[in-house]
Parts: structure tokens; sequence; C-alpha cells
């Protein structure tokens, strides 16, 4: 069960500005600091010359910051592609979670930052209407730029706890696939292609670079395994996720 929302510390950014075109928030977007340390993030998120933030920022001890008020547009996403938009900072709320990274290596991250997490998420669910089709990582919405909130970001609990898409139970591999390298057109693919798509991934980068559109998928979706290939599974997987998606559309 999701524990009580923590006290929220208010660590005032200048780094906003105005939410564009919709008022509807609708989409929230999930990122690692790739910091050292809580202040190192701290210090870059709320430096006015660097042009970047995120309306909340959860340390490795749970303790939540809000950086950027819901109602201001945080910078978080940048160049991104969600379903057809790409201003996700004028739809989304951004939450940081307090970790180094990948670059040394993926860093778990501990379970009071994710009780944190997963209270302040359905608190912001609870106040927005933000479908779980909506629940991304910073790599799904900027495949190959951005690698955040990494492998060993648990999405299942999350999941678990009412926010975001993880099915009961994953299909058996796919037969129609191969452990080709998606950028073959060998059979599987241009169905593949079109399944992500419609699951939210820009279609110009499935095309242009389809191995960081699978890594992508593959972080959120089966991190045990990401190498960009359209294995069964990933294909299997591919289109659980895609039917789920158009189920949770017609809710
Ligand atoms: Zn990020």
């Amino acid at each position: 069960m999701p524990g009580k929302l923590p006290i929220i510390t208010q660590t005032p950014s200048a780094n906003f500005g105005d939410r564009r075109g919709q008022a509807v928030i609708d989409m929230l977007i999930i990122h690692f600091t790739d910091q050292p340390d809580l202040q190192s993030a701290v210090d870059i998120l709320t430096d006015p010359n660097r042009a970047v933030s995120a309306h909340y920022l959860i340390a490795a001890d749970g303790r939540i910051l809000q950086l950027v008020n819901e109602t201001d547009r945080a910078w978080h996403a940048g160049v991104a592609f969600w379903a057809g938009a790409r201003d996700i900072n004028s739809r989304s709320i951004g939450i940081e979670l307090d970790n180094p990274g990948i670059d040394t290596g993926a860093h778990p991250y501990p379970a009071v930052q994710m009780q944190s997490l997963q209270a302040l998420a359905i608190d912001i669910l609870c106040r927005h209407p933000i479908p779980a089709r909506h629940v991304l990582g910073h790599s799904d919405v900027a495949p190959g730029r951005k690698q955040d909130p990494g492998p060993l970001f648990d999405w299942q609990s999350l999941a678990a706890a009412g926010v975001g898409l993880w099915p009961k139970d994953w299909p058996a591999d796919s037969p129609k696939a191969w452990p080709n390298t998606p950028a073959s057109t060998e059979f599987g693919w241009s169905q593949a292609a079109d399944l992500l798509a419609r699951i939210g991934y820009d279609p110009a980068l499935i095309a242009a670079a389809p191995a960081a559109v699978v890594s992508a998928f593959q972080s959120h979706w089966r991190a045990a395994n990401i190498d960009g290939r359209l294995d069964p599974q990933t294909a299997a997987r591919i289109a659980a996720i895609a039917a789920m998606v158009e189920a949770d559309k017609s809710l």
C-alpha cells in the first residue's frame, strides 16, 4: 500500500514559464537527476543560468522538494514527443528522482524514495486528468537523447499502485518476430513500428532511429534486456502494451 504523502518542502526555482496552448495537465514524466547527490541536483535545477527545472525533486531518503508550482511550465522534458504532442512541458508535471544516473552503472532507487514517489504521483493523479498511458519516463518522450529513469526504475510496482500501464501477465514470445535489428526489413518490424507509434513513440524517430526507440520501450517495459533488438519477447510486449494503450483510450 502506498504510504502517506510526506510533507513537501518548498525550494523555489526561477526556471519556469507559462504553460502554452491547452491548459490541461495530462502527462506525468519521471526523471533521474543524473547527479552525485541531492544538493548538486538542487543547485542545477535552481540555477538561473541553467534553463532546467522540474516541479518536484524526490531525495533518496524520501523527502520531497517542490521547485515549481504545478500551474507553471517547468523545463524538464526538452525536445520531446508523445502521441502527437511536442510541447511536453506545457502539458506535463515533471518529477526528478535523486539518482546518480547510469554512466557508472545503474543505481537502485531506495524503497523509501519509491514510496514517496508513489504517494506524490497518486496525489497528482487525483488532481489532474492524467491517463495511465501518459505516465512516462523521459526516455519514452526523448528516445536516444535521454535514458532516465533507467533500467532499475520499478515501473511495475508503480503501476500496481495505480500509476501507469503494466499488464497482469506478459504474453508468450511472439512467433512473428526474429531476433534481428529493427532496421532490418525482416518480417515483424513493420508491425512493431506501427504498434510503437500507436503507443505514443515518435513515428519519425521510429523510422530514423529504430533501435533507440526499441531501447526506450525496453527500458520501460522490458528492462532486463535493453538492446534495441526486436526479439520475440520484445515484440510480444510491444503488442501487449499497444493493446493496453488502446483500452486506456476508451476508458
Ligand atoms: Zn530527464
